[in-house]
């Protein structure tokens, strides 16, 4: 059967060949530690699940819900954001909800992209937003988000000709893969370079409450004018440990928020109601919860940061953001030799920085979200197998 070229042009998987021997591994009954996937280890809070419960009871959410989301729903992320962030939304115009901010950011180029135009994507970044700007015929131009800079992109260095043939522009802090953060200053920029070229922003927000050492992370909704420019795509799956549930949203300009919302109405038939519902438990809840698990991914933070400086990476920078490290190859491999030889060796999963874009080269990510146990059997695993690296 022909699969249509949009589909056979995407880029190959690149975690094919380390799942293949994680499969084969787990085939031979040997104890594998994952610090491959971001995905909480953590349960939902309880109070979230019985708002889930109570509500799936009600024949009222049995029925088709809107694509937009229920305004219960809409004022409650209102009501949050102007309490986390002092910012003002239209729960009607401003918020729309999404399955999952995943959907949201996979749909939103194909509301402003078509062949021809050009969509600035993060690299290394969650692949979601060059593959949907892809999808939608767009060109990819790079941003490389190098440590040099913070990880932050380098907007002077985007030649003009391709600023004004770009449409739409992602961002992402905290930062997927990178741990990086950014202060307000940046999103400044960001506002001054879309006005200049007229073109969309869209900040994925998603680890925005999952921060260390004090530091609270901004919205880009927070930088005046941003909300003439461009949306922020939010998640409960990182802050709740819903990844499972398929809950987001999207708030922001409402034209754009308009424009996501007609397409998805001629797509999907939005969230589940009970499902909405706990989430408007999640906003309004105590969020002791969230500092909880702040907590306790700061505590696994520092853990795996003194065993890897024990197997001998120099610790730069300390992370203040997401539950990942980023952290450079040893001396003599590359990104993918080195992740498959640490499983080779120690049945330690770690992913090639490559999975998340070329500039991804030379680096691992790491991930927290596994006990602290599994955590240090991952590292005295590496240790007993290979002592010490060279950088
Ligand atoms: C986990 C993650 C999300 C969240 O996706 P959901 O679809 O809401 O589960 C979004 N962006 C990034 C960068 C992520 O890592």
């Amino acid at each position: 059967m022909k699969i249509a070229d949009r589909l056979t042009t995407l880029p190959p998987y690149l975690f094919a060949r380390i799942e293949q021997k994680i499969d084969e591994l787990k085939e031979k009954k040997v104890d594998v530690i994952s610090l491959g996937i971001g995905d909480p280890d953590l349960p939902t809070p309880p109070h979230i699940v019985q708002r889930l419960i109570e509500q799936a009871k009600n024949p009222e959410n049995h029925r088709y819900p809107s694509s937009a989301g229920m305004m219960a729903f809409r004022k409650a992320v209102a009501d949050w954001y102007q309490r986390r962030f002092q910012v003002d939304l239209d729960p009607a115009a401003e918020v729309v909800t999404l399955i999952g901010s995943k959907e949201g950011i996979a749909h939103i180029s194909f509301c402003y992209l078509q062949e021809g135009d050009v969509a600035l994507i993060p690299d290394p970044g969650y692949p979601v937003y060059g593959i949907g700007a892809s999808l939608a015929g767009a060109e990819n131009y790079l941003l490389a988000l190098k440590s040099e800079n913070n990880f932050l992109p380098d907007l002077g260095s985007i030649p003009a000709d391709i600023a004004k043939r770009a449409k739409l522009m992602f961002i992402n802090y905290p930062n997927n893969p990178t741990g990086a953060t950014c202060t307000k200053e940046f999103y400044q920029e960001v506002v001054e370079f879309a006005r200049d070229y007229d073109l969309i922003v869209c900040h994925d927000a998603a680890y925005s409450e999952i921060t260390f050492d004090g530091y609270v992370a901004p919205s880009f909704l927070e930088a005046p004018g941003a909300k003439d420019v461009g949306i922020e795509f939010h998640s409960f799956s990182k802050t709740y440990n819903m990844t499972g549930w398929r809950i987001g949203w999207a708030v922001g300009n409402a034209e754009i928020i308009q424009t996501l919302t007609t397409l998805k109405s001629n797509l999907d038939s939005g969230a589940f109601q009970a499902v909405q519902y706990a989430g408007i438990a999640a906003l309004e809840g105590s969020q002791d919860c969230v500092e909880k698990m702040r907590q306790i991914y700061q505590k696994r933070r520092d853990l795996a940061l003194k065993g890897f400086a024990d197997l001998g990476w120099k610790i730069s920078s300390v992370p203040k953001g997401t539950f990942y490290l980023w952290l450079p190859v040893p001396e003599g491999y590359s990104s993918a030799e080195f992740a498959e030889l640490v499983l080779e060796k120690t049945a330690v999963v770690i992913t090639p920085g490559t999975g998340y874009g070329k500039y991804g080269e030379g680096y691992i990510r790491v991930c927290l979200t596994l006990e602290e146990e599994r955590l240090q059997e991952a590292i005295a695993r590496m240790k007993k197998a290979f002592g010490t690296f060279k950088f």
